[in-house]
């Protein structure tokens, strides 16, 4: 058998990463995102996800979840509403401490994040107090808070508004009582959810990098004080694993950051990033932090319910340590865009190849199909096999224009798996696998396509 392995990611793979533009086209050329309500001239920093993009972003959702939930006794799943009792926000601390500092610029207008301006002023080692795009003079800062909010029932008065959830963590604490009495888990344990989150967010450049609303996959996981360090330090290398194994991206443009004490949330003790190395720069993609008792506390102090943690193996009572784990499902299907990218020459005569080197596990298609002509039997052939396929994966069936075109065509959207029938297929019923990073073509039989998919899938994952 040969190896399939991630043959084009590693040294191939275009250093710097793919520039925005390309990927930003790609996407919706090919169906992966598209601007929002786009008919009707878009809105701003909202995107919709196209057939492909939503395949990408269920595989990544898919694999997280198996990765949390699936493989771990102790992490059992969540799906809390998006709008919440307003105390929640309170008790979060979101209410009074959820704000975002604006700046101005009185020449060119450019609009910065307090952060984001500091930031430049560090790469660049200078406290200059001007626009960093045109030198011109900055307003004051304005702080604002960064949850949307809306109204329950018709009438319009205060007393009916709501939040729309700024992250899914606090679904998942005011769940903690229920979870711990319905469920049988046991300290240490996990509660994990995927959903959307909204944030009023000042600067949204950078296609979906920064959203108003976005998903986000959280996991809370409630430790016996003392023991949060060795937790931390667990999710932390458990987390980054993820990335590289599961999702497929490139190690060297991936990066622990740890946040320094400005930097650090309100209830925050410790905390790292896992950063990106986007064509913009190195920025976030996920959080770890270790957020001690404040938020269970906080929902105790505010509801006035108890909800201690009974520990029956110690037989005392407490409020359990949390380490998050917050990571970002619509800035994964970015990076893992972004990180698959490559243009290749092809044969020295000026033919490009454009390929996702996109991880089998979260490829919107995994096989595609094709009949070598579009007669004497082969499309029927050739769309039996497919049929048989769709049970266990992603497919699609093409029998339109030259073969290395259609080759191509999978190629861009990141097809790892593609089947040729020929005239000898009839006969003796082997077509060809053809291998979208290294372009290998090997014949087996029919019957070995499924396994050989599979097999080829988990050498990638291993690699
Ligand atoms: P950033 O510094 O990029 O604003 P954050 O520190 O506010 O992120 P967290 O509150 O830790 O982010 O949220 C966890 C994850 O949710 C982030 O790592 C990111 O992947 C994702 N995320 C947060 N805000 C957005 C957004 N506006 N659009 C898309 N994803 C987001």
């Amino acid at each position: 058998m040969t190896t399939y392995g991630n043959a084009g990611k590693g040294e191939s793979v275009n250093e710097q990463g793919a520039s925005m533009g390309k990927v930003v086209s790609l996407c919706k050329s090919r169906g992966f995102i598209y601007p929002s309500s786009e008919i009707y001239g878009g809105l701003s920093a909202t995107w919709d996800y196209g057939p492909l993009g939503v395949e990408i972003k269920q595989n990544i959702q898919n694999a997280w979840w198996k990765e949390m939930v699936r493989r771990n006794e102790n992490i059992v799943g969540l799906d809390a509403a998006i709008m919440m009792h307003p105390k929640t926000w309170e008790a979060s601390g979101h209410v009074d401490n959820f704000l975002d500092a604006l700046v101005d610029c009185k020449k060119c207008r450019s609009r910065f994040r307090e952060e984001a301006l500091e930031k430049i002023r560090v790469e660049r080692n200078t406290d200059s107090a001007v626009c960093p795009e045109c030198g011109g003079e900055l307003t004051e800062l304005r702080q604002f808070n960064l949850m949307f909010t809306t109204q329950l029932g018709p009438v319009e008065d205060a007393g009916n508004l709501i939040y729309l959830r700024p992250e899914t963590a606090q679904g998942i604490f005011v769940n903690f009582k229920n979870v711990v009495d319905t469920s049988r888990v046991k300290i240490p344990f996990g509660i994990a959810q995927v959903g959307k989150a909204f944030r009023n967010e000042i600067t949204t450049k950078n296609f979906i990098f920064r959203t108003c609303e976005f998903e986000q996959m959280e996991m809370q996981y409630f430790v016996r004080p003392g023991s949060e360090k060795e937790a931390f330090e667990e999710w932390k290398a458990k987390r980054m694993a993820w990335y590289i194994d599961q999702v497929g991206i490139n190690p060297k443009r991936l990066r622990f950051s740890e946040h320094g004490p400005k930097e650090l949330a309100h209830y925050s003790r410790a905390a790292f990033d896992i950063e990106y190395n986007y064509p913009f720069g190195w920025q976030e993609l996920e959080g770890i932090h270790s957020r001690a008792d404040y938020d269970l506390k906080r929902h105790m102090q505010f509801s006035g319910k108890d909800i201690n943690y009974f520990d029956a193996e110690t037989n005392t009572r407490y409020i359990p340590y949390v380490i998050e784990t917050s990571a970002g499902l619509t800035r994964s299907v970015l990076v893992a865009l972004m990180d698959a990218y490559h243009e290749e020459e092809l044969g020295g005569n000026g033919e490009i190849r454009r390929v996702l080197h996109l991880h089998p596990q979260i490829a919107p298609i995994k096989v595609a199909v094709f009949p070598l002509v579009k007669k004497d039997g082969l499309p029927e052939m050739a769309r039996r096999i497919e049929e048989n396929l769709r049970e266990d994966f992603a497919t699609f069936y093409d029998q339109g224009g030259a073969i290395g075109r259609r080759y191509r065509r999978m190629d861009e959207i990141g097809t790892p798996f593609c089947v040729t029938v020929d005239y000898e297929t009839m006969n003796n019923r082997l077509v060809t696998l053809r291998l979208r990073d290294s372009m290998e073509q090997i014949r087996i039989p029919i019957e070995g396509i499924a396994d050989s998919v599979r097999k080829e899938s988990l050498l990638y994952r291993r690699l």
